[in-house]
């Protein structure tokens, strides 16, 4: 926009991406504005957030928190919006350079992709647009000049990795993981773990649904897709490749054998960093990596007869069309009764096996009939996980 300042819209600015973009944000300096924010029913850390920083236009998605929100913030001079609506008209703004976007669930689409059709550039936190509506998207931002930045560590590192080649002159791209904290377990071991354990990632600090899906490898295998559509690469040339101390965030071999990594400490300061500054690279608060202090570094092939999240991922993402909203949208529901504690840890992925076999795939599917499907796959894992027949 004017004087060269990028207006920057976060959606979701409450949760832990969204808190540390403003942190990221802040430490930019000159150049670099939170303009808008958006909370689904944080209200009172949204206020917070709004008195700090000043943006031009707040939402609050979740409406029976808009006029609470509204007393808390009697004196701000900026506009309050809500309901998904309000979501939408910030990322269409013409106030607006940058949408960055890390809002649970579905709920993020419809933002996003009009952000996509406004042409500007969006930085994707969360993983559903792209797994749920990846040609969708794509193909909207492509029509209208928008670029996609990744914020995901790993696909930021691969696309920082890219930066060394063409698309053309890519063998393959290697996500990492860590493995989560069950690294190891036999599919025998993994059927006893606890909701306790399943919340303790050895590596990442991260909200409970997705430390959850780093524990079932459901996180890695949503990034597997991810990758599919934001690289635009077929499903063979992506692989998955344990590594317990995250540290290289991910990695893209070259045709001629060349394979460039992309390393830092695991901090997501970085890569939302990186998102909004590309092509430039700024001193940030992000720490730096001391490789003499780590020793060394481990890689291993990861187990898909226990983690069978992951071998489902390549079968879904060749699949395409509305199986990847299934696949979503079941690990969803499923981990959200894994969290009541209302199911055991692998009913997580016998709830998708049971939606997917279940589902007639649509091609090319429409926005509605990738959230009506959305919508079945929840119910269908609601009413077949009843805690009184499945709780062993
Ligand atoms: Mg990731």
């Amino acid at each position: 926009m004017s004087n060269g300042t990028k207006n920057i819209a976060i959606l979701g600015s409450t949760g832990s991406v969204g808190r540390n973009a403003l942190k990221v944000i802040a430490a930019l300096g000159k150049g670099f504005r939170a303009a808008a924010l958006s909370a689904h029913s944080n209200y009172k850390l949204l206020a917070e957030q709004a008195k700090q920083y000043q943006p031009d236009v707040i939402c609050i998605s979740d409406e029976s928190n808009y006029e609470a929100l509204r007393v808390e913030l009697k004196d701000f001079g900026g506009k309050i919006l809500c309901g998904g609506a309000g979501l939408v008209e910030i990322a269409e703004s013409g106030g607006i350079d940058i949408v960055l976007t890390s809002i649970v669930g579905v709920a993020g689409l419809a933002p996003v992709l009009a952000a996509a059709k406004s042409g500007k550039r969006l930085a994707i936190a969360n993983k559903e647009p792209l797994v749920v509506a990846g040609r969708l998207l794509t193909e909207t931002a492509k029509a209208n000049g928008a670029e996609i930045l990744p914020v995901d560590s790993e696909h930021s590192a691969i696309f920082q990795c890219m930066q060394a080649g063409c698309v053309d002159e890519v063998q393959r791209i290697i996500l990492t993981a860590s493995g989560g904290p069950f690294r190891g377990y036999s599919a025998q071991q993994i059927r006893d773990v606890t909701l306790e354990q399943a919340l303790a990632h050895p590596t990442w600090n991260m909200g409970p649904k997705i430390t959850v899906d780093s524990a079932t490898m459901m996180n890695k295998s949503l990034e597997v897709i991810e990758a599919r559509w934001l690289f635009g690469l077929p499903i063979e040339k992506i692989e998955v490749l344990i590594h317990p101390e995250s540290i290289v965030h991910s990695l893209v071999e070259y045709v001629d054998g060349s394979v460039i990594a992309q390393m830092g400490t695991p901090d997501m300061c970085l890569p939302i960093q990186y998102a909004l500054t590309y092509p430039q690279r700024v001193k940030g608060i992000a720490n730096h990596l001391k490789l003499d202090e780590l020793g060394s570094l481990n890689f291993e092939k990861p187990d898909v007869e226990t983690f069978r999240a992951l071998k489902l991922a390549f079968e879904v993402a060749e699949t395409g069309g509305t199986a990847c909203a299934v696949f979503n949208a079941a690990n969803e529901a499923a981990v959200g009764l894994f969290l009541d504690g209302k199911i055991n840890f692998v009913n997580i992925v016998e709830a998708i096996e049971h939606c997917l076999e279940k589902h007639e795939v649509i091609r090319d599917a429409s926005l509605e009939e990738l959230l009506d499907t959305d919508l079945w796959a929840r119910e269908e894992v609601n009413q077949c996980l009843n805690p009184n027949t499945v709780k062993k």
